[in-house]
């Protein structure tokens, strides 16, 4: 009987505390994809002071406006509700057992979305253009193939590979529970439906939609999170199929600086595996 209880109070408070972190973050991110014009560092200042003989010296010509530099704290880095938060191996969902992202929708019914995931409302827009563009300047049909994956999923999948394979062999197949960007609602597999491409091998990589992913996704707001040569930062293998949408103004950000992973372009330490 007590433990009954307490199992039933706990089921209640989760239950209570998934409504307030829900109602929390749809009040907390009214819109998501910040302009980088709208935040102009107070430190712009003019770089020529003013001199007393300068009335004597016809007025040079004013010089070029600087573009305000990129704020990297326009958006937060840890809060799951952001859709800058980077989840990898080391830094794992904030509150990963109760996180739900908010606005969750289902794909646009022209998208082929065959086993029916959800993503971020603002996620799944992006990616709704994305999918169009493709088939417009690629010719093909893109399908998203895994978007959203709550915690209770990553639990089964994780404990499923860990009986066949052991710890080590999981961890390289599957993310632990609370440490899948699965779980933000901004991640999205994404597979066509002509190369024979699967999610097991970086052949979608080479194919022409996998080519001209990597290099427009940036447009909709989407970076490749986990590139060829950045295995030791990401802490996962190539994988040429993996969409993390980040926004416009920061993926393009990143596209102009060369920059391709998240840890690098915010200082944060590679994250090659789990702390433990
Ligand atoms: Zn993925």
């Amino acid at each position: 009987m007590i433990a009954a209880f307490v199992a039933g109070t706990v089921v209640a408070l989760n239950a209570v505390a998934h409504q307030f972190q829900a109602g929390a973050a749809a009040a907390a991110l009214p819109g998501s994809t910040a302009s980088p014009s709208a935040s102009v560092p107070a430190s712009s200042t003019p770089s020529v002071p003013p001199s007393p003989s300068a009335s004597a010296v016809p007025a040079a010509p004013p010089a070029p406006p600087v573009p305000p530099a990129f704020d990297k704290t326009a958006h937060s880095i840890d809060d799951p509700n952001s859709i800058w938060v980077v989840v990898n191996k080391q830094r794992p969902v904030a509150d990963g057992a109760n996180f739900v992202p908010p606005n969750l929708v289902d794909l646009p019914s022209d998208m082929p979305d065959p086993l029916g995931y959800m993503l971020r409302s603002d996620a799944a827009d992006a990616l709704h253009s994305m999918f169009a563009a493709d088939k417009a300047e690629v010719g093909t049909q893109l399908i998203a193939q895994s978007g959203y994956r709550d915690y209770g999923v990553q639990v089964r999948a994780y404990q499923h590979y860990k009986d066949a394979l052991g710890v080590a062999g999981a961890d390289k197949t599957s993310a632990r529970p609370g440490f899948s960007e699965h779980q933000t609602g901004l991640a999205m597999d994404i597979m066509d439906t002509s190369s024979g491409c699967d999610l097991e091998t970086p052949c979608f990589g080479s194919a022409p939609s996998g080519v001209w992913l990597a290099a427009n996704a940036y447009r909709f707001g989407f970076i490749l999170r986990y590139p060829a040569d950045k295995t030791a930062v990401t802490g996962y293998e190539y994988e040429p199929w993996h969409f993390r949408f980040v926004g416009v103004a920061l993926a393009t950000e990143m596209h102009n600086t060369g920059v391709e992973t998240l840890e690098e372009f915010f200082g944060l330490p590679a994250a090659p595996d789990y702390a433990g």
